[in-house]
């Protein structure tokens, strides 16, 4: 089985980006061996909020508020008839309105969305062959946590994965992934907004940690 990070792009027909405008949040996730925080708070009911469409047509997997997913009625329909794991709640979402910004011909009227939690808790990273540079040290072997400043491919410890479709790894909540079979449904939908990196190839440097950016030169001073 291979594995896929799920990136969000900047670009795309279907680029789409969901605002939550409720406020109702609950406790995060708690690890059951150390008791520290996982991920962020829990967004609960009413699930409202606005979209702001930056592509051309809404699309079918957005990124949502509080580490969930929007889909589409359409999109969960199929997850869920082709028989894929890894995705809970299917709340209905009140769009209150639609921010466009492009220009040309209106899109219709938005589909109905769905507000869905990736799971957690089974497949897990192998630390030692992951690529994460950290400044902490692991301490505790089941959530795993140690702040990543920098990632340069990932690997999941053998034995961990449950058939999961969608999950976010213990060791990396932030980091969404994806099976093969749940690539397919996604390629089959309006996603141009979405990119699926091989998981031991996915990259995530801001610092320039593992892959030094040539120095940026001041242009020179007019004066
Ligand atoms: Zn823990």
């Amino acid at each position: 089985m291979r594995f896929f990070v799920l990136e969000k792009l900047r670009e795309g027909h279907h680029d789409t980006e969901f605002n939550r405008l409720s406020s109702n949040l609950g406790p995060a996730m708690r690890c059951p061996r150390c008791g520290d925080t996982i991920g962020g708070l829990n967004w609960l009911p009413p699930y409202q909020g606005e979209l702001e469409l930056h592509g051309k047509d809404f699309g079918d997997l957005l990124k949502g508020p509080c580490g969930g997913l929007l889909i589409t009625e359409r999109f969960a329909k199929d997850f869920k008839a082709e028989g894929l794991t890894g995705l809970s709640g299917f709340h209905p979402v009140e769009v209150m309105r639609v921010r466009r910004n492009h220009r040309g011909p209106k899109s219709g009227p938005p589909p109905s969305y769905l507000f869905v939690t990736p799971s957690y808790g089974h497949p897990a990273l192998d630390m030692e062959r992951s690529r994460i540079r950290s400044k902490k040290i692991m301490t505790c072997t089941w959530c795993r946590y140690i702040g990543a400043d920098a990632i340069d491919g990932l690997t999941l410890e053998a034995g961990t994965w449950n058939g999961e479709d969608v999950f976010r790894p213990r060791g990396l909540w932030g980091v969404l992934i994806v099976s093969e079979r749940f690539m397919r449904l996604v390629e089959r939908y309006f996603t141009s907004h979405i990119t699926l990196v091989p998981l031991e190839k996915y990259v995530w440097d801001p610092l320039g940690l593992y892959h030094p950016r040539p120095l940026q030169l001041e242009p020179p001073s007019k004066s």
